[in-house]
């Protein structure tokens, strides 16, 4: 199984992806998880990006585009694998969509988690709350920029997925157990 996962930040891809890592097996990628370690590190990547992902922009598409395009190739991508937070512009997707044709593979799906940016906001205010102010980005002016770059540069992505005949579109706003049912029932 080869998902994408689609969402304004906030939306709950990363919630969704984790749990779908159980049911069928196949590692969550998430971008923005492997830019947090390369901070964290402070690998030459790392010292690059952080400026950008701790004011809400994004990092070049040819960077994400490499990190994913290496990631796939682990052993443990062999069986497929859910993307959360790639791709993230149309660029990325025709990046993506390149790559999988040279390895020789394709996605199942693009999963639209759909999320009411007013309610995001309260969100990721707990989530910051919760997590003692661990991720750089999760405060309101931050995140605020976050969706506008969502608006901007990702959500033209589910047209192109549509276009595709790849598109599958859950509510976000219904309780987790839900979402998850209703993702199940969309690429089942
Ligand atoms: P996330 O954890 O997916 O919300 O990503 C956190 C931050 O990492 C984003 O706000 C961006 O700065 C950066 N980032 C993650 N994924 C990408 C991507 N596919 N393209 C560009 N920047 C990304």
């Amino acid at each position: 199984m080869r998902l994408v996962l689609l969402g304004p930040p906030g939306a709950g891809k990363g919630t969704q992806a984790k749990i779908l890592v159980e049911s069928y097996g196949i590692p969550q990628l998430s971008t923005g998880d492997m830019l947090r370690a390369a901070i964290a590190e402070q690998t030459p990547l790392g010292l690059e990006a952080k400026a950008i992902v701790d004011r809400g922009d994004l990092v070049s598409d040819t960077i994400v585009s490499g990190i994913i395009s290496e990631r796939m190739d682990q052993p443990d991508c062999a069986n497929g694998f859910i993307l959360d937070g790639f791709p993230r512009t149309i660029a990325q997707a025709e990046a993506l969509t390149e790559m999988l044709k040279s390895k020789g593979i394709a996605l199942d799906a693009a999963i639209e988690i759909k999320a009411d940016p007013d309610i995001l906001v309260g969100r990721i205010i707990k989530r910051a709350q919760e997590t003692g102010g661990a991720r750089a980005d999760d405060n309101e002016e931050v995140l605020r920029k976050r969706l506008e770059v969502y608006e901007a540069q990702t959500a033209p992505l589910v047209a192109f997925y549509q276009d595709q005949g790849l598109l599958k579109s859950v509510d976000g706003m219904e309780p987790i157990d839900d979402v998850t049912a209703a993702i199940k029932s969309a690429i089942e």
